[in-house]
C-alpha cells in the first residue's frame, strides 16, 4: 500500500479505499486521456472484487459512528469542503476542462452547482426530522424517525462528473451514510478521486467515502449486488439504470433504487414567443457541453407562424459558435468525450438524411470535435426526434398549433425536463402543466439545477428526487415506532 501526500491535486494515480490511497491490483489499467486532444492524464491500475469488499467493509464499520456524531460535527466537514472548493476552484476547473472536455463557461456552470448543492446539504444534518402522529389506539403513541440508510452505492457519469457526483455523496454523508463510489471510466478523476481529496482535507473520518476505479465487467455488477448496501444512486443511461434496477431487485436482494437516466427535452416556441430570447436560449441549452446533458434540448417544436423566422435566427446564431479548445475562453463547443460516443454521432446524422430530414448547418468532424449540425423538416418519429442525441446535433419539428406542440412534446419514452416560449404566462403555465416530465421551465432552457428544487424525471428518465428536501429523503429510511403506554385490550 502506498501513500500520496501531495497537497497539489495533481497525481490521481491510486484508489481511495478505507482512507487510504492505495494501488489497484486488477491487472487492467485506466488510461484517462484528454479528449481534446488525446494526452495521457493519468494511468490508473484498475481495483479487484477484493478491494471492492474491503471497501465496503470499511464503509459499514466507519458509518456507525459517523451516524452518531452530532449534527453539527458532519456539517462542519461539509462547511470545510465548501472552504476547499473555493481555494481550489482553479485547479478544479482546470481538471474539468482537461478530463471531461468542458469549455470553461461549462467548467464553471458545473463548479457553482457543485459548491450550491455541498452548502446545501450542509445544512441537512440539522433539517432531518421526525413526525409524532396521532393513534386510533387508546394509549398509544406514533413516532415516525428518519434515520440514516447505512451503505449506499453510487454509480456516476461522465457529463457532470463532479456535479452527478457530489449531488448524491454530499447529501449521503451528511445524513449519516458512507458511500462506495464508482465514478465513470472516462472521469475517474473529477468523477471521484478529486473528491476524496477534498473530503479528505476537510477531516472526513476515514472509511466513510471509498472510491473504486475499476472496469465495469470486474467490479460494475458487484457494486450494486453487495450485500452491504441497501441503496443505490445510479446515475447514467436509461439502458444501464434498468440493468443496475434488475439488479438490485433480483437474486437475494431488494434494494431501494434512485435512478436518473436519460432525457429527451422538448423546446416548444408558441407563435406570441419573443423569438429573439427563444433564439439565444435554444442556442445555449442545445449547445452548453456539445449537447452532452441529459436535460439538454433534444427537439425544438415551433409553432407554424414562427417556424421559418425561427429558423433563419437560430441558424445565424449557431454559425457564429466556436468549436476547438475547451481551455479557449472563446469556445462555445468543446470535443465529445470519447470516439465511441464521436461514431454515434456519425449514425445519428447519417440516420436523419436516411429519414429525409433536411440538414441546414453541417462540418467536417474533426477528431472528437463535431461541429453543429441542424436539421429542419423533422418529424416526431425520426431518431434524430426520437431517441436521445447527447451531441451538437438538432431537429427542429413544425407544430400546427399549441395543441398539436403539446402532443408532440408530450410523445417520448422519456419525461426529465422541457421547456417552452411564450408571452402569455397563463398560456405558459398550462402548457407547462401538460407536460408529462419531472421538470418544466417557460421562457427558459430546460437545463436547470437548483440546490432547492426537486431535480429528477419519469417515464424512462428514471426514479427519485435529488436537492432539497427531496434528497434528504431519499438519503434517510423511516421508522415508525409506536409506544404503548396503557396495557392494550386485544380481541382474544
Ligand atoms: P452510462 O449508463 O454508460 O454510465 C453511467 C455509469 O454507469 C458509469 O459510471 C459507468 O461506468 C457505469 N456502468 C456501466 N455499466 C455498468 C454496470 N453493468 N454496472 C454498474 N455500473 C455500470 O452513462 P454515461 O454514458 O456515463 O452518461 C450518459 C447518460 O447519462 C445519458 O443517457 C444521460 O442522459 C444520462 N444522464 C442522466 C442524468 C440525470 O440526472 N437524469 C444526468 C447525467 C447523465
Amino acid at each position: 500500500m502506498s501513500t500520496n501526500t501531495t497537497s497539489a491535486y495533481s497525481d490521481f494515480h491510486l484508489q481511495f479505499i478505507a482512507g487510504e490511497w492505495q494501488t489497484g491490483k486488477d491487472d487492467s489499467t485506466n488510461t484517462n486521456t484528454n479528449p481534446y486532444n488525446g494526452d495521457t492524464l493519468v494511468e490508473i491500475q484498475q481495483a479487484t472484487k477484493d478491494q471492492l469488499n474491503e471497501a465496503y467493509d470499511a464503509a459499514t464499520q466507519a458509518q456507525e459512528a459517523w451516524a452518531k456524531q452530532t449534527p453539527a460535527a458532519r456539517a462542519a466537514v461539509l462547511y470545510k469542503v465548501v472552504n476547499i472548493l473555493d481555494q481550489r476552484q482553479e485547479e478544479i476547473v482546470d481538471w474539468l476542462i482537461k478530463e471531461s472536455g468542458s469549455t470553461r463557461i461549462k467548467a464553471m456552470v458545473e463548479f457553482g452547482a457543485t459548491r450550491a448543492i455541498t452548502l446545501e446539504a450542509a445544512t441537512f444534518p440539522n433539517r432531518v426530522h421526525g413526525e409524532i402522529r396521532p393513534s386510533n389506539t387508546p394509549g398509544k403513541e406514533n413516532f415516525i424517525y428518519r434515520e440514516p440508510i447505512g451503505v449506499v452505492a453510487v454509480i456516476s457519469p461522465w457529463n457532470f462528473p463532479l456535479h452527478l457526483t457530489q449531488r448524491s455523496i454530499a447529501p449521503a454523508l451528511a445524513l449519516g451514510n458512507a458511500v462506495v463510489l464508482k465514478p465513470a471510466s472516462d472521469t475517474p478523476v473529477t468523477g471521484g478521486l478529486l473528491l476524496a481529496k477534498v473530503f479528505e482535507e476537510a477531516g472526513l473520518p476515514k472509511g466513510l467515502l471509498n472510491v473504486v476505479v475499476g472496469s465495469g465487467s470486474e467490479i460494475g455488477d458487484a457494486i450494486v449486488e453487495h450485500k452491504a448496501s441497501s441503496f443505490v444512486s445510479f446515475t447514467g443511461s436509461t439502458s444501464v439504470g434498468k440493468h443496475i434496477g434488475e439488479l438490485a431487485n433480483g437474486g437475494e436482494h431488494i434494494k431501494q433504487v434512485a435512478l436518473e437516466l436519460g432525457g429527451n427535452s422538448p423546446f416548444v416556441v408558441l407563435k406570441d414567443a419573443d423569438i429573439d430570447q427563444a433564439v439565444k436560449a435554444a442556442v445555449f441549452g442545445k449547445f452548453l457541453h456539445q449537447g452532452q446533458i441529459c436535460m439538454a434540448i433534444n427537439r425544438i417544436i415551433v409553432e407554424n407562424e414562427v417556424y421559418d423566422e425561427f429558423v433563419e435566427r437560430f441558424l445565424s446564431h449557431v454559425k457564429t459558435l466556436q468549436v476547438g479548445d475547451p481551455n479557449d475562453q472563446g469556445t462555445a463547443i468543446g470535443p465529445i468525450i470519447n470516439e465511441k460516443q464521436v461514431q454515434s454521432l456519425r449514425d445519428k446524422i447519417d440516420e436523419a438524411q436516411k429519414e429525409g430530414a433536411k440538414m441546414l448547418l453541417s462540418g467536417e468532424i474533426n477528431g472528437q470535435l463535431v461541429p453543429p449540425h441542424i436539421f429542419t423538416e423533422v418529424t416526431r418519429e425520426m431518431d434524430i426526434a426520437y431517441n436521445e442525441i447527447f451531441g451538437p446535433l438538432i431537429g427542429i419539428i413544425r407544430a400546427k398549433n399549441e395543441e398539436d406542440a403539446l402532443s408532440i412534446a408530450n410523445d417520448s419514452m422519456y419525461g426529465l425536463s422541457s421547456a417552452v416560449f411564450t408571452a402569455d404566462m397563463q398560456k405558459g403555465l398550462r402548457f407547462a402543466r401538460g407536460i408529462r416530465a419531472g421538470m418544466t421551465h417557460i421562457n427558459d432552457i430546460s437545463v436547470n439545477d437548483e440546490s432547492n428544487t426537486p431535480f429528477g424525471g419519469e417515464k424512462n428518465s428514471g426514479i427519485g428526487r435529488f436537492n432539497g428536501e427531496w434528497v434528504l429523503e431519499e438519503f434517510t429510511r423511516t421508522h415508525w415506532i409506536s409506544m404503548q403506554n396503557e396495557p392494550r385490550e386485544y380481541p382474544f
